[in-house]
């Protein structure tokens, strides 16, 4: 295989996206009903048939995954310190900022990236509420220890789900662990309806209060019972959303192939290492990502990074800076890179690679033997 540059820009994502004619007809609906937003008729069908696709007891859409996260937080009566992850995407830990709990982070299981439970219960104090996890690449948190040191100390779980629709640990969907689950419904996420989230809980009595905090507080006509925030999904957004979910599988199933031809051709490749779904876990292919141990790979990440854009292929350094190292979040003591060796050392190891159901597998094959050509002999 000739190792020319990609005619066109190589992006680690594409939005899957449904037939526009498809689309239209379902838009005619909207356009007839004159029903736009605020809980019509395509937002229930969509919240029900999300509901029974994710075997959730509840669940409650929502017009973005950060607005979802900051309700979840509300719904909880969070306060003080919540516990998480340094390796997450800004918004985890912004929703917390925006609740003004303070984060205290704890470094990951080198595993999994993922929050480590050996290390959460020496962070704990008597102002800790809560443990925000995030099941960072669609991996799992150890969801057993999680809830094990939570029932310990009283605290609430939420679990930041924005990477894994579609997830099961032994046959249980990923939406069914902790008090609250996040998704995001993103663009750039594997299921999308361009921008949107849901929330996922066990207690009907919790799905009303959410309901509320999504709708200004609103009960009726005469009565607002709390300070509510406006995180209503459209109808716009529910059409998309009814759309792509029937097509989601077949997306999966493709990413899975791709993913498949990452793994045959980077196997063995000293410097390079990646996470394999565990055989107890049903993953969702969204992302292929790699760490790149610079001396047994001659050439470090950053360096991998760049070269890869000369081929028009544009990786992503996801999650690197860690939230941690933020101008607004790095005076926390928790913040002490000393404190988080492990995670430091990850984000500046990781590189996400394209994964999407449209790219093909000489595409893939021929990404890696790119990168391969980047490693020197040492
Ligand atoms: C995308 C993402 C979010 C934010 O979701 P939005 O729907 O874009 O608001 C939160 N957490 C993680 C880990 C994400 O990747």
């Amino acid at each position: 295989m000739k190792l020319t540059p990609f005619n066109d820009p190589v992006y680690i994502s594409r939005p899957m996206l449904p037939d526009l004619r498809e689309m239209n007809d379902k838009l005619s609906e909207v356009w007839d009903s004159k029903w736009l937003t605020n809980n019509g008729p395509q937002h229930a069908e969509f919240e029900n048939e999300l509901e029974r696709r994710l075997c959730a007891s509840h669940l409650s859409l929502f017009n973005n995954g950060t607005i979802a996260l900051m309700i979840a937080c509300q719904s909880l009566r969070l306060s003080g310190e919540v516990i998480t992850t340094p390796f997450t995407f800004p918004a985890t830990i912004h929703t917390l900022a925006w609740n003004n709990i303070k984060p205290i982070f704890c470094d990951i299981d080198p595993e999994t990236m993922n929050i480590d439970p050996a290390r959460l219960e020496s962070l704990i104090t008597p102002q800790t509420t809560a443990i925000l996890g995030v099941h960072v690449f669609g991996t799992p948190c150890n969801i057993k220890e999680i809830q094990r040191i939570a029932d310990v100390y009283g605290l609430k779980v939420i679990y930041d789900a924005a990477h894994a629709f579609g997830v099961e640990i032994d046959s249980v969907p990923i939406g069914n662990f902790g008090d609250i689950s996040m998704l995001s419904f993103h663009a750039t996420k594997l299921f999308h309806t361009a921008e949107g989230g849901a929330l996922l809980m066990k207690e009907k009595i919790l799905k009303e209060r959410i309901d509320f905090l999504k709708n200004f507080g609103i009960k009726n006509e005469e009565e607002v019972v709390m300070p509510g925030i406006n995180g209503k999904m459209s109808e716009l957004h529910s059409v998309l959303g009814l759309l792509n979910l029937k097509h989601v599988d077949q997306e999966i199933e493709k990413r899975r192939q791709l993913f498949s031809t990452y793994v045959e051709c980077l196997d063995n490749i000293e410097g390079i290492s990646f996470l394999i779904p565990e055989k107890t876990v049903k993953s969702n292919y969204q992302y292929f990502v790699i760490q790149i141990g610079p001396r047994q790979f001659g050439c470090s990440r950053d360096e991998v990074y760049e070269k890869f854009k000369k081929y028009n292929i544009f990786a992503r350094k996801y999650f690197y800076p860690l939230c941690s190292n933020y101008s607004c979040y790095r005076h926390l003591p928790s913040s002490n890179p000393s404190l988080l060796t492990i995670a430091n050392n990850v984000a500046d190891q990781v590189l996400c690679l394209p994964l999407y159901g449209g790219l093909k597998q000489d595409d893939v094959k021929k990404i890696c033997n790119i990168l391969l050509s980047f490693k020197r002999e040492i």
